[in-house]
């Protein structure tokens, strides 16, 4: 895959930095986008009431046998009314005693990775595909994964993100709906449910952290997202979807 690495931030090389990748750019262009970064949006605060009514049921769930031995319900975070929806698999051990998405060290990895791409953590929204922890972190059961995707479904109809960065296999598979092997995925930019969301694929942090000499392609994912949508909405772009009608709307 080929992908044009766009111009970046000092912020965003310093995370690349971090990240352990080597991204050259000439400084003068550094400069003018510096000088070009857009403030983000302000949050929207649009549907309270609807998203206070899902978080509830959420946390109250018992629709499978996950409820029985998880600490917390881990509903998702971030701003919702992103440009772009960062969806993962399941909550770890960290995840399930904070009860918030993707923390500990490969929480950390994508914080940098967002940061290289231009958006912060707080910019995006993160959920994951199941809410409760599997325990010994193993994979979903279908069974699992059916009961909870209203859930997510319903947080997608609300946020209505410009794209949906799948991370990892499992989150990938249950999005698009096949058992495709996660590096064919890659390289693409998928559609997801019927409006039609762009969905590009990455690897899981988890995963770079085992195998650190995949964190290139990482960066090639996070730019073909960046070219597909920009991961910040700003004052003027207004909303990048047609709202999805929520059901009790229609
Ligand atoms: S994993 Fe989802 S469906 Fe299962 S109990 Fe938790 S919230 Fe409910």
């Amino acid at each position: 895959m080929s992908t044009t690495t766009p111009r970046l931030t000092s912020q965003q090389r310093d995370a690349l930095d971090a990240m352990g990748i080597d991204v050259w750019t000439r400084r003068t262009a550094l400069a003018a986008q510096e000088a070009a970064v857009p403030d983000p949006a302000p949050a929207t605060t649009a549907r309270p009431a609807q998203w206070e009514i899902l978080e509830r049921e959420a946390l109250a769930c018992t629709k499978c046998a996950l409820h029985g031995t998880r600490t917390r319900v881990v509903f998702g975070v971030g701003d919702r009314g992103a440009s772009w929806m960062v969806i993962g698999e399941a909550p770890g051990a960290d995840e399930d005693r904070q009860g918030e998405p993707f923390v500990g060290r490969a929480g950390q990895l994508l914080n940098e990775m967002l940061r290289a791409a231009g958006v912060s953590r707080e910019q995006v929204y993160i959920a994951n595909i199941l809410k409760c922890r599997p325990p010994d972190n193993r994979d979903p059961r279908p069974e699992e994964s059916a009961s909870c995707e209203g859930y997510l479904q319903r947080q997608i109809e609300l946020v209505r993100p410009g794209l949906l960065l799948a991370v990892g296999r499992i989150a990938a598979q249950n999005l698009l709906r096949v058992d495709t092997p996660i590096g064919q995925l890659r390289g693409q930019v998928h559609r997801y449910g019927p409006a039609a969301i762009p969905l590009v694929v990455t690897y899981h942090p988890a995963y770079l952290l085992r195998s650190p000499g995949q964190k290139r392609k990482s960066w090639e994912d996070l730019c073909l997202a960046r070219a597909t949508v920009p991961p910040l909405r700003t004052p003027a772009s207004g909303p990048l979807l047609q709202a999805v009608p929520a059901k009790d709307e229609r």
